[in-house]
């Protein structure tokens, strides 16, 4: 990895870590939508750089970057919820909570350069338990022609890539080409592949 990008990487971690000063139900409205502005900020110049090191074919960085990319957007996500939270939007909340642990989780799996990313995935799974109660989710099944792959759009079984991991700043994701809903099903107990997919209510 090139020294500009560790050292980039170094210091917008520092205004990453002012940021999450802010992650906290109790801290003012404003300090928190101040702080996401600031981070779409720092968001956008980790992006220009991870173009360049995609272009430079820096694969080292690329990933590097992605990470962190993934960290910001986490971060964004959970002060999004904590404002969700004070506005009584409480669906709101758990979607945003939900793409936090989504990102924090993309950049725990796709670089190392993060040694906090464990830690903060850990909590947002605290907040998840502590502040939101009660939670039933359905799973859907579906019928698919050909699972296909985000990097080469290729058929996922044929093509040489991994789910979740990360190829020159981008990750592996897969997805059902042409899907019916096929059954459905409620999930009681453990955590269904899309924490989006929650019961509101129950008649
Ligand atoms: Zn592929």
């Amino acid at each position: 990895m090139t020294n500009e990008i560790k050292n980039f990487i170094i210091e917008s971690c520092k205004l990453l870590n002012d940021a999450a000063k802010f992650c906290f139900i109790v801290r003012s409205r404003e300090f928190q939508e101040e702080a996401i502005v600031n981070l779409k900020i720092i968001k956008e110049k980790n992006t220009g750089l991870k173009e360049k090191m995609i272009l430079l074919e820096d694969e080292d960085s690329a990933n590097a970057l992605l990470s962190h990319e993934n960290m910001i957007e986490a971060l964004i996500n959970e002060l999004k919820m904590w404002v969700a939270l004070k506005d009584n939007k409480p669906n709101d909340a758990w979607d945003f909570l939900v793409n936090a642990q989504n990102s924090a989780r993309i950049a725990m799996s796709v670089h190392n350069i993060l040694d906090y990313s464990h830690t903060y995935f850990n909590k947002l799974l605290s907040i998840e338990k502590f502040i939101f109660s009660n939670k039933f989710f359905f799973s859907l099944a579906y019928s698919s022609d050909a699972i296909i792959c985000s990097i080469c759009e290729k058929n996922y079984d044929e093509c040489e890539h991994e789910e979740n991991k990360a190829y020159m700043g981008k990750i592996c994701l897969t997805k059902a080409k042409k899907k019916e809903i096929k059954s459905i099903s409620l999930i009681t107990h453990g955590n269904p592949k899309n924490k989006k997919n929650r019961v509101l209510f129950i008649k």
